[in-house]
């Protein structure tokens, strides 16, 4: 999209001739040349800009469009979209506060942080490296090189504010308003005005956090260009797994192997917690799948201040895979000493197929 004015460009008025264009273009082109500026990036910039304008005023036709689509004008003929119009209204209000493009805000950033289910149960500040942008150290964000990078603008004279009569005062179009023109680019941002760093930062980490939680770090983004505000980082938490527990919201899960003894006869056995372990009795009789529920020994809920969720053990009962002549005598000396009342679940169950088998 055609922003810049192009007459402006070229220094003429609307109702200049072709032939005013013509000799306007030509001395502008010639004072801008790239050949005549070889270390000024900023006449090589205006000399594109020149092109640009000549490109479309220099053909009567396609100034005709210019003339009556003004800012909305493309070169290859096609309408605006609303992002252009929405574009050229910010430029345009923007413009009426002074406000330049090149103080747009810097962008905000994104960064995946671990943390381990022991530091969601506590809350934790962590200390990390991020990679940014960040206002350059040498030249202040300026982009010209401290070292004879810059010299005053000579078409306002170092005013920054544009020549000749004019209703509004308008600031100069060869330095941007700065008064000063870049001759050498500085040497530590590439005249970019910021360049990567990565600053150890601290962050928060609240107890109770979830996977896929966003931290929202105010200013800590890219530093914005000029005197843009810089934007804000946002850390993205996530939850490592954990080799015992399961995380159910702010409940934990976790198996809990018995031997079909201690199923059997009852046992206290010693289980882990977040924060470290505890003894629990099993109850005799208890069979693979039962979970025994432990209050308060999960995750913080969050916002519900000294709030914890539960602790659920998941019974699972071994049984050896490998019995020895001993084991096998001992058990079948059990299986003779136990009759259907000792197993009834197994006994409904045989009672259940044997009527279908007989029906
Ligand atoms: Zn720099
Ligand atoms: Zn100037």
């Amino acid at each position: 999209m055609a922003r810049r004015d192009y007459y402006n460009t070229l220094g003429v008025k609307k109702t200049a001739s072709q032939d005013e264009l013509k000799r306007a273009y030509r001395a502008l082109a010639l004072k801008y040349h790239p050949d005549r500026n070889p270390e000024d990036v900023d006449a090589q910039r205006r000399f594109q800009e020149i092109a640009e304008a000549w490109e479309v005023l220099g053909d009567p036709q396609a100034r005709a469009t210019y003339d009556r689509l003004g800012p909305f004008f493309k070169a290859n003929g096609q309408p605006p979209t609303p992002d252009e119009l929405g574009e050229y209204l910010t430029d345009t209000i923007g413009g009426w506060f002074g406000k330049r493009g090149d103080n747009a805000p810097g962008e905000d950033i994104r960064y995946t942080l671990t943390v381990e289910l022991e530091e969601v149960l506590t809350g934790v500040e962590k200390e990390v490296q991020v990679p940014r942008q960040c206002t350059c150290t040498r030249c202040g964000g300026e982009g010209a090189d401290p070292d004879e990078g810059r010299r005053d603008c000579e078409p306002c004279e170092g005013t920054g504010k544009a020549t000749g009569r004019r209703f509004l005062r308008q600031t100069c179009a060869r330095c941007d308003g700065r008064g000063w023109v870049t001759i050498k680019k500085c040497t530590r941002c590439d005249g970019e005005g910021r360049h990567g760093s990565e600053d150890a930062l601290k962050v928060k980490v609240p107890a109770g956090v979830a996977t896929g939680q966003k931290l929202k770090v105010r200013g800590k983004g890219n530093d914005g260009h000029g005197d843009g505000t810089p934007g804000d980082l946002y850390v993205i938490v996530n939850v490592a797994e954990h080799a015992l527990f399961q995380r159910r919201g702010p409940d934990l899960l976790c198996e809990l192997p018995i031997t079909f003894i201690e199923a059997a006869l009852g046992a206290q056995v010693l289980i882990p917690t977040l924060s470290g372990s505890m003894k629990i009795r099993i109850p005799p009789g208890t069979s693979s799948g039962k979970i025994l529920r432990l209050s308060g020994e999960g995750l913080p809920v969050p916002k519900q201040k000294d709030k914890r969720g539960d602790l659920h053990m998941q019974v699972g009962v071994e049984i050896p895979d490998a019995l020895s002549e001993d084991q096998r005598a001992a058990l079948e000396e059990f299986d003779r000493r136990t009759g259907p009342e000792a197993h009834p679940r197994r006994a409904a169950f045989d009672a259940a197929v044997t009527g279908r088998t007989e029906g």
